[in-house]
């Protein structure tokens, strides 16, 4: 999971980071009382999305640039007017843009120039991976293609963590001296506690600007969270409900249900994450397009099968459900019941089909059948799976 930029600052800065003063605006007065109270000159105003290349982006309405340095609060005030409300396009975004809703606005230290300093998963070692390179700034992604070695990496063992004498030592391959070097040091020991302390995937500075006097200051900043650890970081969790911007995701968040949005008109509950994307492939297959990935998990009880069946049937674009169960620990009677209390207590308008194997299936099967509800069952995967794509095309 990704966050804002103004929220990787607010987590960042606990970590003793040289982050500049700023805050986040909705509103151009606020941007422009923000701006009042910050002391610096000048500014710069930031578009809030989760995707890269703002600086470089441009608006739907023609605006140019998702990053703009002001001189002062009454500019500030028009480039937020300018910017809130209105799709931004990068390109990390795709031509359809993101919309921007929020801006940070921050002091603008003078730059002199841009590094970068990240660390992420590398998935090859197994191992976290410090990368530093004294060729920061918007054309890292050109750098890293046409100069690899301007690109400096180290592999951080898990055990020992990361020791200031390697921070040095890749500081000092970067190029820097002195000064500048112990302080990438200590931004890079800093960096590294945050990333284990937070569980987080990816910490980006970049650029990790020299400005006045010879100061480093983190100018962006993009942090990704492993959604596995989620439930260790309960303040990282409440900025689920702002980061996820399709509203079918942000509820199964919420309910801890293994769900990703799709732009298909099949809804899709099944236990298990293997068998779920068997069943996308077999949905394909036969022409059908499924509204979501959705992996309920072995344990599912009453509960998640309901609000499963919630945001399946409250996501306006389904036209059929297709419930694929492969009873194992999971009995297949007992999530039979809790389809049928569920469907009784939602009425869903669209037909459902239902396929059940494994541990007391037909048991299951009966319970469905006997239950006057509107669900038709299968025993057989392709047949359910035809039957799935022809309801969602005739009732589409
Ligand atoms: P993005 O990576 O989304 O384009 P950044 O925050 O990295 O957004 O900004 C892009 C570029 O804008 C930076 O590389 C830098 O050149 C310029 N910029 C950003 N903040 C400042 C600042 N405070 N002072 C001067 N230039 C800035
Ligand atoms: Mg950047």
């Amino acid at each position: 999971m990704n966050v804002y930029e103004y929220q990787a600052r607010d987590l960042l800065a606990r970590y003793g980071l040289p982050i500049p003063a700023g805050a986040v605006a909705s509103s151009p007065q606020q941007a422009r009382d923000i701006a009042e109270r910050l002391t610096g000159r000048p500014l710069v105003v930031k578009a809030q999305i989760l995707a890269g290349g703002r600086g470089r982006g441009r608006f739907v309405s023609g605006f140019a640039g998702g990053v703009r340095l002001c001189k002062n609060p009454a500019e500030v005030e028009s480039v937020a007017q300018a910017m809130l409300g209105g799709v931004l396009v990068t390109a990390q975004t795709g031509p359809e843009g993101r919309p921007v809703n929020k801006l940070l606005v921050a002091e603008a230290p003078r730059i002199s120039r841009e590094l970068y300093l990240a660390i992420l998963i590398d998935r090859e070692h197994r191992c976290p991976l410090l990368i530093g390179s004294s060729r920061g700034g918007v054309d890292i992604e050109e750098v890293a293609q046409k100069e690899p070695d301007a690109i400096q990496r180290l592999r951080i063992d898990f055990l020992s963590g990361l020791w200031p004498y390697q921070a040095r030592e890749l500081a000092g391959r970067m190029g820097l001296h002195g000064s500048l070097r112990n302080q990438v040091v200590d931004v890079a020991v800093r960096l590294y506690r945050f990333f284990c302390d937070c569980d987080a995937s990816l910490v980006e500075i970049n650029p990790l600007a020299i400005v006045e006097n010879e100061r480093i200051a983190v100018i962006d900043a993009k942090v990704g969270f492993d959604e596995n650890a989620l439930f260790r970081h309960p303040e990282i969790a409440s900025y689920q409900d702002e980061v996820l911007e399709d509203p079918r995701e942000a509820a199964a968040a919420k309910a801890r249900l293994n769900y990703v949005g799709l732009s298909g008109n099949i809804g899709c509950l099944v236990n298990g994450a293997g068998l779920a994307m068997a069943t996308m492939d077999i949905l394909h297959r036969y022409g059908g397009e499924p509204a979501n990935f959705l992996d309920v998990g072995g344990g599912a009880d009453l509960e998640r099968v309901t609000r499963a069946f919630d945001i399946l049937l409250g996501d306006p674009k389904v036209r059929s459900v297709f419930v694929h169960i492969f009873g194992g620990i999971l009995r297949c009677d007992l999530i039979a019941r809790g389809m049928v209390e569920a469907i009784s207590r939602l009425q869903p308008k669209v037909p459902i089909i239902v396929r059940l194997q494994g541990t007391n299936f037909e048991e299951g099967k009966e319970i469905l059948e006997q239950s006057g509800l509107p669900i038709r069952t299968s025993d057989d995967l392709a047949e359910a799976a035809r039957k799935a794509v022809e309801a969602a095309r005739e009732a589409g």
